[in-house]
């Protein structure tokens, strides 16, 4: 399936435990739930699940570095990595538990940022709150905290406004091809997230000077005991798009690697060596050993 109108994003779930985060989840991908192999220890962001709903495709990653404990500094730290990562998924799920609301929600709440990322409010359990004119005050105390794009109450369990958040989500969803077949994950989770980190750091860059979708590919992802050598390619589709992310003397390209490569030591937990190319290539989605070098299987 191929077409314009595709939509394609990562979906993060942040709260602290027992909020219902799995349960939402569940609830979120129903029975079309798709585990891919799970590598906790590799990836700071682990994907949870994938739905594809026609021209939709939401990717669900969380956070296994996500901690709470004795250690506070070590925790701090801890998520302070994972929530890095989080915060350069494209939509944030910042799941509270109304009657539970502590100085926590607040910790990992301060934490997040709205610069590229749109952060919609769950409030979950509302089939806990007898009187439903509690949530108002909670939402206004809420909302002086963070400049929530979205609130939804929801009660995961019960299964209510669950369509309605997903709606939301979908609304949210950039658009971009789908990078996973309908019924089935390509294992491609790694370099799927590896290219996002590029390409993230190529937006902030750029800017508005080059108005369309940068894509990038991973050519290459060799995995040695002591490196991960990466070899990725920055596809524009017109020369003077080149010389813009290339910059002065190669200068924004140089600091897009180091960006990336510094993110993607902390998310692979590895030395990195990342190899970037930028070429031009009309029409890219035509070529098929690009698409399978991402994972695209059987398209
Ligand atoms: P997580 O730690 O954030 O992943 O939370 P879980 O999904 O494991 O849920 C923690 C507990 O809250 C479980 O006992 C759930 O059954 C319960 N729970 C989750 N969602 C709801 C809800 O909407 N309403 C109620 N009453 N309980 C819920
Ligand atoms: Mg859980």
């Amino acid at each position: 399936m191929t077409n314009d109108k595709q939509k394609t994003g990562m979906v993060s779930l942040i709260g602290k435990t027992n909020v219902g985060k799995s349960t939402l989840l569940n609830q979120l991908i129903e029975q079309k739930i798709s585990i891919t192999s799970r590598k906790p220890q590799t990836t700071r962001l682990r994907l949870l699940g994938i739905k594809t709903k026609q021209n939709n495709q939401i990717i669900y990653v969380d956070t296994p570095g996500f901690h709470k404990g004795h250690n506070r500094k070590l925790n701090k730290f801890m998520n302070k990595v994972a929530l890095s990562s989080i915060n350069g998924t494209d939509i944030i799920l910042f799941v509270v538990d109304p009657l539970n609301f502590s100085e926590t929600d607040k910790e990992l709440l301060n934490q997040i940022s709205s610069d590229d990322n749109e952060v919609i409010l769950v409030i979950n359990k509302i089939d806990k709150v007898d009187k439903k004119d509690r949530l108002i005050p909670f939402v206004e105390e809420i909302s002086k905290l963070f400049a929530f794009n979205e609130v939804i109450p929801v009660s995961a369990l019960k299964n209510r406004n669950i369509g309605l958040l997903e709606g939301e989500i979908i609304k949210r969803l950039p658009f971009g091809k789908h990078l996973y077949p309908e019924d089935q994950i390509a294992d491609a989770s790694q370099r799927y997230l590896t290219s996002e980190i590029i390409r993230e750091k190529c937006i902030s860059r750029v800017g508005d000077e080059v108005p369309y979708r940068l894509t990038v590919m991973i050519e290459g992802f060799k995995e040695t005991k002591s490196l991960i050598t990466i070899d990725a390619i920055i596809y524009v589709e017109k020369k003077s798009q080149k010389g813009i992310v290339i910059g002065d003397q190669g200068k924004l390209l140089k600091s897009i690697g180091m960006a990336s490569r510094k993110d993607l030591e902390k998310l692979l937990e590895a030395k990195v060596m990342l190899n970037i190319w930028v070429k031009v290539k009309k029409d890219w989605t035509n070529d098929q050993r690009t698409m399978s070098s991402m994972g695209y299987k059987n398209v």
